[in-house]
């Protein structure tokens, strides 16, 4: 689920000299370390990082799930994602991708995009660099090996970013991507109606739409809720002209350079 996980450790301060320069030190490091999980706060990153909170082309809206893959209620996700004509990016969790890697082919398989959500599902905010590091790179590397698709796209969970997360994001060529429009999809009283309510003050053109397609993280059943509100949403969308599809179209990253070898040179060049 996401939610904002508010834990922020705080640097201990104590009663000498050196401790309190060294507290502060601590306090410092923690909040650098922490800062960028400000953009947690949806309205604020909106309006001061819309790249990262995924404001996209002003035609187009990025619908994308996280949690999964998920054998017990992703299935049904492709199954009226196919139905509507609509693909989506889905943030999957290395764990879970490990467990169904049959499943998480089948959402490539059926033209989907797969994106890095992290390893587990705990807070980046409480691990160090290194293992942020790893939390990514192991989703990542493992959805390549599985699907032969590279990610290009990372939201860690909770939409909590630090600055552990941004530096192995940069190392792993991830683009950070949160969201601009929630449905409130994983609480238990979650119904298709409350979820299009929610959306609907933000679903506009570039907006990026959060949903779940699985429980794992949240009230059992309670992806029943995004599931019944995708043929409206679809309508809606469809309605105001705009098209519903992929992170990969929203034109939020440069395309990839593609390498590619030079039949004439021992070498490479880029296009
Ligand atoms: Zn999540």
């Amino acid at each position: 689920m996401t939610g904002g996980a508010q834990a922020r450790p705080g640097g201990a301060v104590g009663g000498s000299s050196g401790l309190v320069a060294g507290g502060l030190v601590v306090t410092a490091a923690v909040l650098a370390h922490g800062l960028p999980s400000l953009m947690t706060l949806r309205r604020l990153r909106t309006a001061v990082a819309p790249r990262l909170a995924g404001v996209g082309r002003a035609d187009h809206v990025a619908l994308t799930f996280d949690d999964g893959p998920d054998p017990a209620s992703t299935p049904q996700f492709l199954e009226v994602l196919d139905e509507l004509a609509v693909r989506a990016t889905f943030f999957v969790l290395g764990s879970m991708v490990r467990r169904s890697p049959g499943l998480a082919r089948e959402v490539a398989a059926a033209g989907h995009e797969l994106a890095v959500h992290g390893w587990d599902h705990r807070p980046m905010l409480l691990r160090g660099p290194m293992s942020s590091y790893d939390q990514l790179a192991r989703t990542r590397d493992l959805v390549a090996e599985t699907t032969g698709q590279v990610p290009a796209h990372v939201r860690p969970p909770h939409g909590v970013l630090s600055s552990g997360v941004l530096a192995a994001a940069r190392r792993l060529d991830l683009t950070p991507v949160l969201w601009t429009a929630w449905g409130r999809d994983w609480t238990a009283t979650a119904t298709p109606q409350t979820v299009l309510a929610t959306l609907a003050p933000d679903l506009r053109g570039g907006a990026t739409v959060l949903l779940h397609d699985s429980d794992c993280t949240s009230a059992p059943g309670a992806w029943r809720s995004a599931l019944g509100a995708l043929p409206e949403l679809a309508a809606r969308c469809d309605d105001a002209g705009l098209v519903l599809g992929p992170l990969a179209d929203h034109g939020l990253r440069p395309r990839r350079a593609q390498l590619r070898i030079s039949p004439f040179a021992a070498g490479y060049v880029s296009g």
